[in-house]
């Protein structure tokens, strides 16, 4: 296929491991009336290790490419990702809570759904070492004769890497998998985020992103505020 080549030529970059969770987290915590988001993370899984640019690069012929998905068949998309959003949730949920058991549970289905996937390694110096680096062309263990069933030849193999990368031990990611804690109303925000150490120090893990920071000061702030005021309340009795 014209567009692995691509890939393979250095064209067009390859979906990192990271992009790749990054993606499967935004689905993760997809509001799925969000058609536009619902897009954009196919558009990501997808097509992306196709050979496709990123999603703000995109070229004006995979601007028509994208919007012909959604005409010709965003519905099938949707469904497809509606039935995907409950079955990775579930994975992430338990590596978050425990995560022994996460790898005993899921690692089999993970396998299964990523057995679609073609992968190729390429050289990556760094320095004076040289490593080789995984590289995920997208599914190809795919019945062309049979239409596409977007679910299980597109959407789980693509979002089981995301996972197989986060179950891994080896890889160490999985250790920054957090839950977003911000109240909103009787209940949670409950987005899922990857917090991985930076050179300052790392980012706080209670939050999902810039956002919710200022949200959870705010929150902070009021009930400060209404703590002094029932002070005072009380020392006027
Ligand atoms: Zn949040």
């Amino acid at each position: 296929m014209w567009t692995v080549q691509q890939v393979r030529k250095g064209e067009v970059p390859p979906l990192t491991e990271l992009e790749f969770v990054k993606a499967t987290l935004l689905l993760a915590n997809w509001a799925s009336e969000d058609a536009d988001q619902g897009i954009q993370i196919f558009y990501t899984l997808g097509l992306r290790p196709h050979g496709f640019n990123r999603w703000e690069q995109r070229t004006p012929r995979e601007k028509i490419s994208a919007e012909e998905l959604r005409t010709n068949r965003g519905e099938k998309i949707f469904t497809a990702l509606k039935t995907a959003q409950p079955l990775v949730r579930e994975v992430l949920l338990d590596l978050l809570e425990k995560p022994r058991t996460a790898r005993l549970r899921h690692a089999g289905k993970v396998t299964e759904w990523i057995s679609k996937l073609e992968f190729y390694g390429i050289p990556k110096f760094e320095r004076n070492t040289l490593r080789y680096e995984n590289v995920v062309c997208g599914p190809v263990a795919v019945d062309l004769t049979r239409p596409i069933d977007y679910l299980h030849d597109a959407i789980l193999p693509m979002v089981g890497w995301a996972l197989a990368v986060l179950l891994d031990q080896n890889r160490k990611v999985g250790q920054y998998l957090h839950q977003c804690r911000l109240k909103v109303g009787d209940s949670r925000c409950q987005n899922l985020f990857l917090a991985p150490p930076t050179k300052e120090g790392g980012r706080p893990i209670r939050y999902c992103s810039d956002e919710h920071i200022a949200d959870a000061r705010r929150q902070q702030a009021a009930r400060r505020a209404q703590r002094y005021r029932d002070r005072i309340a009380s020392r006027h009795k």
